[in-house]
């Protein structure tokens, strides 16, 4: 684990420049030792107006330039975040706690967001077609203008990077909302992204929290909201900034069912599930929540508790971002327990010594979790995983169809057509097969289902491209000569 080293204080972004105009702060504190790192602004409307007002002067210029030359920005600003893979690691792992192999392979995908935004110009091609003699249509994809995007504590480098690299290279204006618990990364991103070459103004980052992100909502000229973080919030943002009509799509939490069979191979099975519950302290949006177990699994079960104990708070395992949910997280555990439910592996109580101030909660597994317990339907986000065991397959596709969330969810079997009954009947938006973790690696794209996810489309991919642009459609006809059809 990293040594905690007190970082500059966060600033807000606008054209070009950091500011901070004595707004009421807020600590910002790594949840590795307790230490207040930093401190944050709590901005409100007037600097929001502020990154309006330059993100549209900037638009002007920005959205003139060809995709193929915006895109150069991003080539050299990938680079940039290669160059400074180590640092920006390391800001991830203060900021948010989890260890350094994680938040490295946090960092490199935002490499790999950058790899597909600098793609765009052999995928956004427009279309074009003489439609009769002499006469042509064509459809462009045009941007928006000015966009926010509000992401959430979990993922503080590459879930701004789902968003703000598309949003830009297809011509947009940014303005960031960042978690407040985790705003060191943003303040980084902006600084790289102006040495990459971007254009004042272009890209802006104001800090704070709900009372930044309801005038976000409510802003008359911007466009189009994205917004990552739990189903709570994600419900408030897509009605407010739908109801002010704007383009909304609002990714919300989740609770991830593994289906695991009883052919499934023991070693894989462990080995996935108890790494997709406990990486990044189950704090992933990916995370293995519930374990419906078929059947007979016990050895499964057994293997997957030798696992847990091979993880150790401090050395391989983060902390989990607050006091608060280090407090949140132990409650579910004590109340499953006190329903009856076993606890094979208890992770509660857990101090790291040196670090008696970190917010830690070690590996739990909880068996005989029954579907109207709390713990089986309330998203924990924690290194946590409920076991409810069901008699045959059918009833553990039940019970996952039962979950008002739809992220993910994975199927551990050695039979193609078991997997395939789950594939088809699963609902979630992204399944995994003998995979804990189903992320879709770029250019495939990242969005769940049912409360998971409100608006239309995905995140990422392709789908963003439909999001961060709007058509223009023109007809044309330049030679008199030519003989026209009844529209033309
Ligand atoms: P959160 O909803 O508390 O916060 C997300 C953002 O909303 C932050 O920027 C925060 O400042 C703002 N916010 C918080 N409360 C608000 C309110 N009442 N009104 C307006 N804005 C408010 O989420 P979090 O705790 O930062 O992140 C964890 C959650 O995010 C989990 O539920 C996790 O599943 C979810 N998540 C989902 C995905 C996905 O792809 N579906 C990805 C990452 C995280």
């Amino acid at each position: 684990m990293n040594a905690v080293t007190k970082q500059p204080e966060v600033k807000n972004f606008i054209n070009g420049k950091y500011s901070r105009n004595g707004q009421k702060s807020m600590d910002v504190i790594s949840p590795l030792d307790g230490t207040v790192i930093s401190s944050l602004p709590l901005s409100g409307m007037d600097e929001l107006e502020e990154a309006v007002k330059a993100a549209e002067q900037a638009f002007v210029a920005w959205s003139g330039q060809t995709l193929k030359e915006r895109v150069q920005v991003f080539f050299r600003y990938r680079n940039l975040l290669e160059e400074n893979l180590d640092e920006l690691t390391q800001l991830v792992t203060i900021e948010n706690g989890k260890t350094y192999g994680e938040a490295k392979a946090e960092v490199m995908k935002s490499i790999e967001l950058c790899e597909f935004a600098v793609s765009m110009p052999q995928i956004v091609t427009n279309e074009i077609q003489e439609v009769s003699r002499g006469v042509e249509c064509r459809i462009e994809r045009k941007p928006l203008g000015v966009v926010a995007c509000i992401s959430p504590f979990n993922f503080p480098n590459m879930v701004p990077h789902w968003t703000v690299p598309n949003a830009l290279v297809l011509g947009n204006c940014v303005i960031l909302k960042p978690s407040e618990m985790v705003p060191l990364s943003a303040m980084r991103m902006a600084e790289l992204l102006k040495q990459a070459g971007l254009p004042d103004g272009v890209f802006n980052v104001v800090n704070g929290g709900k009372e930044i992100v309801e005038a976000i909502c409510d802003h008359p000229r911007i466009e189009a909201v994205s917004f990552v973080g739990s189903t709570h919030v994600a419900k408030i943002v897509y009605k407010r900034a739908s109801s002010n009509l704007k383009r909304c799509v609002a990714l919300g939490g989740a609770k991830n069912h593994l289906l695991v069979l009883p052919d499934a191979h023991p070693q894989m099975t462990a080995d996935n599930v108890v790494a997709s519950m406990s990486g990044c302290a189950g704090q992933r949006c990916m995370a293995a929540a519930v374990m419906v177990g078929v059947d007979a699994v016990q050895h499964i079960i057994d293997k997957m508790v030798e696992e847990g104990k091979k993880i150790i708070p401090g050395e391989n395992l983060g902390s989990v971002i607050s006091q608060a949910a280090k407090e949140r997280i132990e409650a579910y555990i004590t109340e499953a327990e006190q329903q009856g439910a076993t606890i094979l592996l208890d992770g509660r109580n857990t101090i790291v010594p040196g670090k008696e101030n970190g917010s830690y909660v070690g590996p739990t597994i909880i068996d005989h979790v029954t579907p109207d317990m709390k713990i089986a339907k309330e998203e924990v986000f924690g290194p946590v995983i409920s076991i409810i065991r069901a008699k045959d397959l059918d009833e553990a596709i039940s019970i996952e169809n039962a979950s008002n969330y739809g992220n993910a969810a994975a199927v551990f079997t050695q039979s193609g057509g078991l997997a395939k009954k789950v594939i088809e009947r699963a609902s979630a938006g992204m399944i995994g097969v003998n995979i804990g973790v189903p992320v879709p690696r770029e250019p495939f794209s990242f969005g769940g289902w049912n409360e998971s996810k409100f608006g239309v489309g995905d995140i990422t991919g392709k789908s963003s491209i439909e999001f961060w642009t709007q058509n223009k459609k023109t007809t044309t006809k330049w030679n008199p000569e030519d003989k026209t059809n009844w529209m033309s």
